[in-house]
């Protein structure tokens, strides 16, 4: 089967973690190990991340260095994160797969540009918080010199929040494919992809913008027409009633079911709702199945015996 893997915040850095490369690197090898349990297992494996504390800590490098040299925009940070990450999970791979014998599996990472469009109504109304936080006088005074928008992040202190433009298409796309045809396990479009902008002659330009990992992901498995679109968290199914006395987890749904339930409002805008937006998106447009699951259950979740299972009507 061909599995598209979409890798949550915690499988490269957990709760609490300072975010040293140790603990990360540290993480990431635990993460290597399930997906290594899927390559063994006769499985091809494509993989994609977040990249939310990775970028936020280049962000706040840029921020404190810019008096020093000049701070990079936001679409290469982007770019730096996926390097960073994706510099750790190939060598993590290539020594996993060394130690055990494995051959034939030899990883890639793609530095990759999603296309989004401009007309995106998300451009209009920035909504995802990143990078430092600040003051609120020091946000405004930046503001008032850049243009940028900045709230006040739940009582915690101002944050720069940036657009979150629905992605279109994986720029990458042929170069990927040409890769899994070759026999490598891809890692591609982390943290959602770099958000670019198509113009009229066929170029494209990064914009300040941050993509969805998950709705990403769904793109990228659509055009690696995998079997399966795999969500993998730090929860072992979703529920409804979340965090309610009345939750109950979720096995094994049809996408209409599963329609249903997010029209109701289980799924937290930010968290949940995006993994279940990317899970409906694939299956209706044409996947057999999705599934949403924690990272130890990987192999458990791809089987059918763990995680939220969404099939077909
Ligand atoms: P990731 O880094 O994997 O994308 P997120 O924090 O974005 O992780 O999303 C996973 C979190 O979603 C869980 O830790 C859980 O607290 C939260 N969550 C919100 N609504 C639900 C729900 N209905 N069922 C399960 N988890 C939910
Ligand atoms: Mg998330």
């Amino acid at each position: 089967m061909r599995v598209l893997v979409a890798l949550g915040g915690n499988a490269i850095l957990q709760r609490g973690q300072k975010g040293n490369a140790a603990e990360q690197r540290d993480n990431v090898q635990k993460t290597v190990d399930q997906i290594v349990r899927m390559i063994r297992a006769g499985h091809e494996v494509v993989v994609t991340h977040g990249n939310g504390p990775q970028v936020g800590a280049i962000l706040i490098q840029n921020e404190l260095g810019s008096t020093s040299v000049p701070a990079m925009p936001m679409d290469v940070c982007g770019a730096e994160s996926q390097g960073l990450i994706g510099y750790m999970f190939c060598q993590s791979f290539h020594n996993t797969l060394a130690l055990e014998g494995l051959s034939g599996h030899e990883p890639a990472c793609v530095v990759t540009q999603v296309e989004v469009d401009p007309a995106d109504p998300a451009f209009v109304h920035p909504t995802k918080p990143v990078g430092p936080f600040y003051t609120e006088e020091a946000a405004k005074k930046r503001m008032a010199e850049t243009g940028e928008f900045w709230i006040d992040d739940a009582g915690r202190g101002w944050r720069r929040v940036v657009p979150s433009p629905d992605p279109k298409s994986i720029v990458e796309k042929d170069v990927i494919n040409s890769l899994l045809e070759k026999g490598f396990t891809v890692i591609a479009s982390g943290g959602g992809g770099i958000p670019v902008i198509r113009g009229a002659d066929g170029t494209y330009q990064g914009v300040e913008a941050v993509i969805d990992k998950d709705l990403a992901g769904e793109r990228l498995a659509a055009a690696v027409k995998a079997d399966l679109l795999m969500i993998l968290t730090d929860v072992p199914r979703v529920a409804i009633n979340y965090n309610t006395p009345n939750q109950k987890w979720l096995e094994k749904l049809t996408v209409t079911e599963m329609e249903a339930l997010e029209k109701e409002g289980h799924f937290k805008a930010g968290s949940m709702g995006p993994k279940v937006r990317a899970a409906l998106r694939f299956v209706r447009n044409g996947g057999s199945r999705a599934v949403i699951a924690s990272l130890e259950q990987a192999l458990e979740a791809l089987e059918g015996s763990a995680g939220t299972q969404i099939l077909k009507d």
